[in-house]
């Protein structure tokens, strides 16, 4: 099925590992591929991140 009304196309959405923000009211989150500490922290808040799974457009490396 495919909806015109998102920007992605679906198939491209896979699961991908990030660190969200331990703070409930906090939206930050990061993606564990581009982070390279092992513990981060919030960037915004300063509260410790916790591992978390995301469904996510893939990155893509190369340039058009
Ligand atoms: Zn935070």
């Amino acid at each position: 099925m495919w909806n015109r009304m998102t920007s992605y196309s679906e198939s491209q959405l896979t699961e991908t590992p990030v660190w969200e923000c331990s703070k409930p009211d906090c939206p930050c989150w990061m993606r564990k591929s581009l982070t390279f500490v092992r513990q981060p922290k919030c960037p915004a808040c300063g509260s410790e991140m916790t591992e978390n799974k995301r469904m996510l457009p893939k990155l893509q490396n190369n340039p058009k």
